[in-house]
């Protein structure tokens, strides 16, 4: 049977998982009467919120993962880290579990590709198919529809979930047939944002204390060939009169374990890396020496580099 008639699956209603299920919702790849969207999230009380707001479409609130997997032709999933997504797929009642022939999984999430690896050969020896779908944007992009999915796996699965990645998305890329490519490409991005935003918190904290006004450093950034979307984005935050607003699209903790992902595939493939090392480090202190910032959005890197000042 195709997949574009059957019920659709989505584990992991988070920060990004809400926007994307909903877009396969309004777009109309799941959510009617005829394509039900199955969902599962571990904090029950989301799910029911997620119903809540979408009140016309056709959702089903699974028990457990493999209810989800079994019931839908696709299941997309979303969990947040390496630990989640193994928690969630190895379980007895997990995804694994509801992995039979026919059955296709996209994982959305940035973990590491082995673990992208490990979870394909599972999926592929209980008769079903895996494609690594991570992805480059952040909470608007997830609700606006304007994802960027970099897949590794079978290209047969990719073109047949063409509809629903284009629903949650505005460009997928296929990168080959290996699962682990997704993720290499989708390490090497965050890492480089991540140090972005790093080097330029570090600059405007800078002009700020050599006495220039923050909001005047913004609009000079954007208008010279430093300019760049995340810069227009974030620095009228970081400058805001009356504090920075940190309000988290993309938790600080996440972008530090991509960072470090990124650092332990440098060091896997003998490829210097010091850059995105010395930026993680300072991520990695403001998750675990702040413990007020770890769940802000990653600009909070911003308060760091404000406190690392004073010591
Ligand atoms: P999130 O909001 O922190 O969490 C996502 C989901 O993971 C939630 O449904 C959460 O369930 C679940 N979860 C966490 N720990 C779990 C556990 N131990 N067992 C079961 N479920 C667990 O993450 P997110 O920001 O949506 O990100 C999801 C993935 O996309 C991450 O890999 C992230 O790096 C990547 N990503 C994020 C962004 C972004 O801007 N946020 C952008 C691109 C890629 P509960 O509701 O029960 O906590």
């Amino acid at each position: 049977m195709s997949l574009n008639t059957q019920p659709v699956g989505f584990i992991g209603l988070g920060i990004m998982g809400q926007g994307m299920a909903a877009r396969l919702i309004t777009q109309k790849v799941a959510g009617t009467p005829e394509r039900p969207l199955h969902i599962f999230n571990r904090t029950p009380s989301v799910s029911k919120e997620f119903v809540a707001a979408h009140p016309d479409a056709a959702i089903v609130v699974a028990e457990t993962p493999a209810d989800v997997v079994k019931a839908a032709g696709v299941t997309y999933s979303m969990l947040s880290t390496p630990e989640a997504a193994s928690s969630v797929f190895n379980a007895k009642e997990g995804t694994l579990a509801g992995v039979s022939d026919g059955k296709s999984i996209v994982d959305c999430a940035t973990l590491a590709e082995t673990d992208h690896q490990m979870m394909s050969k599972a999926v592929i020896a209980a008769g079903g198919r895996y494609l690594e779908a991570p992805v480059s944007g952040s909470k608007g992009p997830a609700i606006q529809g304007a994802l960027v999915f970099l897949c590794g796996g079978p290209e047969s699965l990719f073109t047949e979930v063409a509809d629903g990645l284009a629903s949650m998305g505005k460009a997928s890329h296929f990168l080959g047939e290996e699962v682990g490519v997704g993720t290499r490409a989708k390490l090497v991005v965050n890492s480089v944002m991540g140090t972005m935003l790093a080097s330029f918190s570090e600059g405007i904290n800078l002009a700020q204390a050599a006495g220039l006004a923050g909001d005047k450093m913004v609009e000079i950034f954007g208008q010279g060939a430093c300019a760049a979307p995340m810069f227009a984005l974030k620095g009228p935050k970081l400058v805001k009169e009356g504090g920075a607003d940190h309000a988290t699209n993309f938790p600080l903790k996440h972008a530090h374990k991509d960072m470090l992902l990124a650092s332990q595939m440098a060091k896997k493939l003998g490829v210097y890396y010091g850059v995105n090392d010395e930026a993680e480090a300072l991520y990695k202190r403001a998750r675990d020496e702040s413990e007020d910032l770890k769940d802000l959005d990653f600009s909070a890197v911003y308060e760091q580099i404000k406190r690392q000042k004073k010591e």
